[in-house]
């Protein structure tokens, strides 16, 4: 058996969902010596198979570092324009002179739903300096809006200007994007003059900075985070947790222990370890949950506390968080989908739907963010979770809060 076999088998089966595919491709990939990497690799280089090239291009993407072998694949999956889509989830690890070669390709061609196009929108996410220069020949909305990230100082009058004379609340949103501390510093001069103070918070901390302290809003550096066997990191994920934890306020199930990071692993100054717990049933009775553990136990605020249960699980098994530096260290400009195992610690949170960072329920300070985990694929499984949870930690008082989109 090879990949390309197993693929071909789930995928024309009609009875298997996508997610279960994914789910029994992993299995067999990651239950290999090597997690899998040679034979995902051996297939990306050998398919024709547009369908089985996304599946083991997915996999690929679920495993940090690899940049060698993620490149080699990529190389090959560009000669064939049936496959290029594939490549996108590779980018990440894709070197910048693949990917201004690609680019250049991309431009010249004229056609703005070229196959490259994905590549393309991918490159503007996680490298969008690179896309910068070629602005003006870029149509496509969304890959203009992800050059907004790290865009260059000058662009801030401007936009003020917009604002003030035109009334145009785009110009701001555009502005918060750059994610740039010239952005920051012109919102949170603009205080007095924005009507909404949550509309005003979510601005100034999507460029970076918290509205109450005007500390930063995030940690740097920024990583990818990647859901890893236990023994790969010293950030825990997952695993049976017994202890207390919330419970859901409505049908009282306990929540699962889905991260807790380790302090003195991070290059982040942090007085503890912040641990995020999660809700395992889907009454969606509160999209937040904030908890506090000191030596005599776990404070919940405001909801139901009680013990957790060995198989009320988010993530698939006793696993880790690796952590690998995020390319875009800024901060990506377009809004998440989540769903797309896009986990990150540190930085500032790419949001589904950009809202205010929550307060500290004791100090009521804004909190930083510190992690954001997915939905979506692992290695292991698919994560029991819709959407993305977004994490933030009041340093002094050792509080976590979670913060849920779907
Ligand atoms: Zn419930
Ligand atoms: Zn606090």
């Amino acid at each position: 058996m090879n990949l390309e076999l197993v693929s071909r088998e789930l995928i024309d089966d009609d009875s298997i969902s996508v997610a279960e595919t994914t789910d029994r491709i992993a299995a067999w990939l990651s239950g290999q010596s090597d997690r899998g990497v040679g034979e995902a690799v051996a297939c990306l280089i050998s398919t024709r198979d547009r369908r089985v090239a996304e599946f083991a291009a997915q996999y690929l993407a679920l495993l940090p570092g690899l940049h060698g072998e993620k490149t080699r694949a990529a190389r090959r999956l560009c000669e064939h324009e049936d496959l290029l889509p594939a490549a996108g989830r590779l980018v990440p690890w894709l070197p910048t002179e693949l990917l201004e070669e690609l680019v250049k390709d991309y431009v010249q061609e004229g056609d703005q739903d070229a196959p490259l196009v994905d590549v393309v929108y991918e490159a503007g996410l996680y490298y969008p300096g690179l896309l910068r220069p070629y602005l003006s020949r870029i149509e496509d909305p969304d890959i203009r809006l992800s050059m907004m990230s790290g865009a260059p100082d000058s662009y801030v009058p401007g936009l003020v200007e917009k604002w003030r004379k035109e009334g145009k609340v785009g110009a701001l949103d555009l502005l918060s994007r750059m994610r740039t501390e010239a952005a920051a510093q012109a919102l949170l001069g603009l205080r007095e003059e924005i009507s909404d103070p949550a509309e005003w918070e979510t601005f100034v901390e999507m460029a970076g900075r918290l509205p109450d302290s005007q500390e930063r809003a995030g940690h740097q550096p920024a990583y990818m985070g990647f859901v890893a066997e236990s023994i790969e990191s010293p950030h825990v994920m997952g695993g049976e947790y017994t202890g207390e934890c919330p419970l859901c306020p409505l049908c009282a199930r306990p929540s699962a222990l889905v991260l807790t990071l380790s302090a003195a692993n991070l290059p982040f100054p942090l007085s503890g370890d912040p641990s995020f717990f999660w809700y395992t049933c889907r009454c969606y009775a509160v999209d937040s949950v904030s908890v506090k553990i000191t030596p005599d136990g776990l404070g919940v605020f405001g909801g139901p506390r009680g013990s957790g249960e060995p198989d009320a699980y988010i993530v698939p098994g006793m696993r880790s968080l690796a952590l690998e530096t995020h390319p875009n260290q800024l901060g990506i400009s377009l809004d998440a989908t989540g769903g797309n195992a896009r986990h990150q610690v540190g930085g500032l949170p790419r949001w589904i739907t950009p809202e205010p960072h929550p307060r500290c329920p004791e100090c009521a300070r804004v909190m930083r963010f510190i992690a954001s985990i997915d939905s979506g694929p692992t290695p292991f499984g698919h994560m029991n979770l819709d959407g993305t949870l977004y994490g933030f930690w009041c340093d002094s008082c050792q509080v976590s809060s979670v913060q849920h989109q779907a």
